[in-house]
């Protein structure tokens, strides 16, 4: 991860978080460790918990437990209950910055009326920042937000590229099929969406994409994929993969038209995004699981549906998440952005922030330098030209 390097060298020269105490929420990753690492090096002190029940590295947890410097509490698999624990106890350990993936711990502090001691949150995900933005505008939100989601490096890396692939790998480790003739459905064309169809596509499946906006379903029709709802998709898919970030996009009247043995898999916001109650009432027994990871409900007609990582997002449950380079640049990007926070030292107003582009400029400039690529630059007269408009 050369580019977090970078960064983490700068912060151990000239410590600038130190005393910062950071809450984490994220998925306990060997990379979100390098992430942690670098954090520490900045003089902060560090408490993790996981963004996910399911995506938790045992492996990695006992190693940041064994080297003691940051504090760590997840393991994967734990119950519902016992996940929820550890988020309220961080998110009611006065922290100064939380860093999240999915918005739960910004918002389990705001339940908590913790957020007193908060200079500021960065939000990772997209679904998150609509969660934020909405308790922004209902007045309700009591810190600053750094929408690091929403930087061009983060679009481009995590999303199209990172959980295109991640997204993939994971369908592929847990039911190693081939999608070559296949027809993938993929439901929602934003960022991780269009990652998603174009990476199933180059696999050899048909792709159909489902969307509400009517900007994103032009596009992906430009783009060269079948547009249709949802309800027309469902009889006609042998894979479906829901990236929208809203819940039950795949609900009862798809799951009564879908084919035998079709998969359904989740790479968007949490367990919400197949609706799991209504597969559990439409089957006639309790799933049961035919490979790790792969839940098969069967119907009343008899057909078999087959749940991947229990709806929880595949490429992090069932493969190990985005690959490193692509959270090298993520994790810089959030490194900085606490950086930002901490030198800004709670003059930020409480509200959702664009990062500055400076930031994702300096990432992408560190990310083609460890790949060995120069570019060009614009000279004196050039400049002149595009500045003024005469
Ligand atoms: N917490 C929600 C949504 C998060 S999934 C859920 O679990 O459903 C998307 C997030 O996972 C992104 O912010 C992405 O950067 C992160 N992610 C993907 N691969 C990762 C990895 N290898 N290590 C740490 N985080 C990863």
């Amino acid at each position: 991860m050369p580019v977090l390097g970078a960064v983490g060298e700068r912060f151990a020269a000239a410590p600038g978080l130190a005393g910062l105490r950071i809450a984490a929420c994220l998925h306990l990753t060997a990379e979100t460790a390098v992430f942690a690492r670098v954090l520490r090096a900045g003089g902060a002190r560090v408490a993790l918990c996981a963004a996910n029940p399911l995506s938790t590295q045992d492996e990695v947890v006992a190693a940041l437990l064994a080297e003691g410097e940051v504090e760590v509490s997840a393991a994967r698999g734990e119950p519902r209950a016992a996940y929820a624990a550890h988020l309220a106890r961080l998110a009611s350990s006065a922290p100064q910055v939380m860093i999240d993936d999915g918005a739960e711990l910004i918002v389990c502090a705001h339940e908590q009326g913790a957020t007193a001691g908060l200079i500021g949150a960065v939000e990772n995900t997209s679904p998150g920042l609509v969660r934020l933005r909405a308790m922004a505008a209902d007045g309700a939100l009591r810190c600053a937000i750094l929408a690091v989601n929403e930087a061009l490096t983060e679009r481009i890396f995590n999303d199209r590229y990172g959980t295109g692939q991640s997204t993939l790998d994971g369908v592929l480790r847990a039911t190693n099929i081939l999608l070559a003739g296949r027809t993938v459905v993929v439901l929602g064309y934003g960022f991780a969406g269009r990652g998603v169809a174009r990476r199933a596509q180059g696999a050899g499946a048909v792709v159909v994409v489902c969307e509400v906006d009517p900007l994103r379903a032009l596009e992906a029709r430009m783009d060269g994929f079948a547009v249709m709802p949802a309800l027309a998709a469902a009889a006609l898919g042998d894979v479906f993969i829901t990236v929208s970030g809203a819940p039950s996009v795949l609900r009862g009247e798809h799951f009564e038209l879908m084919r035998d043995r079709a998969v359904l898999a989740n790479a968007g916001h949490f367990d919400v995004e197949i609706d799991l109650p209504a597969l559990a009432a439409a089957a006639v027994d309790p799933p049961r699981e035919v490979l790790p990871l792969v839940d098969e409900y069967v119907l009343a007609d008899g057909r078999r549906l087959h749940l991947l990582a229990k709806g929880r997002v595949v490429n992090l449950a069932a493969a190990a998440g985005h690959p490193a380079e692509v959270m090298d640049t993520s994790f810089a990007l959030q490194a900085l952005a606490v950086e930002h926070l901490a030198r800004a030292g709670g003059s930020l107003e409480a509200g959702v922030h664009p990062l500055a582009v400076e930031l994702d400029r300096e990432v992408a400039r560190l990310k083609l330098a460890s790949l060995g690529i120069e570019i060009d630059e614009l000279d004196e007269r050039q400049q002149r030209y595009v500045r003024s408009f005469r």
